[in-house]
């Protein structure tokens, strides 16, 4: 094959070559094999020197003139490709806008973990401090000091989580009562609330973990009449304006007197159905005015001071406001039901 014929051969293929270029990154490679450096249009530029003097000129005229033209192919092919990408990069990124957006899930706190923040927010503008207090408890502060009598079945082993002869997982959070007092001087107006334990089957209405909470006031001057306030203005406030407080007299070691408190069935507003079994009313809390026995044992003469607690389930609550009738619901982490709340 002569040169001149060689040339021709490669400017067919190199024409078919920047057709079948799919992509502007094929087409860089395409120009660099024939129109670059050290490209093949270009090598053949290098051969002139060993043609026959007479045939140089036209050889070189005629590469030149290849060059060019595939230098002005490429161009177009250039052109077409780039419409043709953007068009493509467009379709690809392409929002529609008149799609449903996409749901996420967002998690939120447990109705538990709500309930106890909103009696805790209640008590803190009724003015009481709120305090911590240990799940494991000496005895003399869950019982003794209590005033529990020796042979009150609540000391019962069967009854409480024992850990050693004097340490259990406190069955009340009013354990926490003899700790502050040994400590602080009336007045004193505290608050506490956490888990409690008891061995209890769990049914619908009892578990072994359930949450209390406990406050109690001691100072000057205290009667029934502040007790009675006190768990009122905390009824309104969680469960509506509307709601009226019972007290009817009660037996709990640690207060003289002592009183079951019962707010109205809020399912029924009092008339009567299957939650309040007929009654109208829903057992909230155990309150009293605190013993004479128990203050003497701090050192607190009952002769100046006087104070009241009560302590509550808190389990309770979010049952009452929502009307279910079993405690094991919120434990279970059924989401379809925990969504609803
Ligand atoms: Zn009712």
């Amino acid at each position: 094959m002569t040169q001149q014929e060689n040339l021709e051969c490669l400017r067919k293929q190199a024409l078919e070559d920047i057709g079948r270029a799919e992509s502007l990154a094929e087409l860089d490679v395409v120009e660099t094999r024939y129109l670059g450096r050290k490209g093949e249009v270009t090598q053949l530029l290098r051969t002139i020197g060993s043609l026959p003097p007479e045939e140089r000129r036209s050889f070189g005229q005629r590469v030149n003139q290849i060059k060019e033209e595939l230098a002005a192919v490429i161009q177009n092919r250039r052109n077409e490709l780039s419409v043709v990408e953007i068009s493509t990069k467009l379709q690809k990124e392409a929002l529609d806008v008149t799609l449903p957006g996409r749901f996420f899930q967002v998690g939120r706190p447990h109705v538990l973990v709500e309930t106890l923040k909103r009696i805790k927010d209640i008590f803190i503008g009724l003015g009481y401090e709120i305090v911590e207090s240990p799940e494991i408890e000496l005895y003399k502060y869950n019982f003794a000091a209590l005033n529990y009598p020796e042979e009150h079945p609540a000391l019962d082993e069967q009854m409480s989580f024992y850990i050693t002869d004097d340490c259990l997982l406190r069955t009340q959070t009013t354990a926490f009562q003899h700790r502050v007092m040994e400590k602080r001087k009336p007045p004193i107006r505290v608050c506490t609330m956490g888990k409690c334990y008891r061995v209890d089957a769990v049914d619908a209405t009892h578990s072994h973990t359930f949450h209390q909470v406990d406050c109690f006031t001691v100072d000057h001057g205290i009667t029934m009449a502040d007790l009675k306030g006190t768990l009122h203005q905390f009824a309104v406030e969680m469960f509506g304006r509307d709601v009226q407080v019972r007290f009817r007299p009660d037996f709990f070691p640690f207060v003289e007197p002592g009183a079951e408190v019962a707010v109205t069935c809020t399912i029924c507003d009092g008339k009567g159905c299957g939650v309040c079994k007929g009654t109208g009313w829903l057992e909230l809390a155990g309150a009293g005015m605190i013993h004479p026995r128990v203050l003497e044992t701090v050192g607190i003469d009952p002769e100046e001071y006087t104070g009241f607690a009560f302590g509550f389930g808190v389990d309770r609550i979010p049952m009452i406001k929502y009307s279910i009738d079993d405690l094991r619901l919120f434990l279970e982490n059924d989401l379809r039901f925990l969504r609803q709340l």
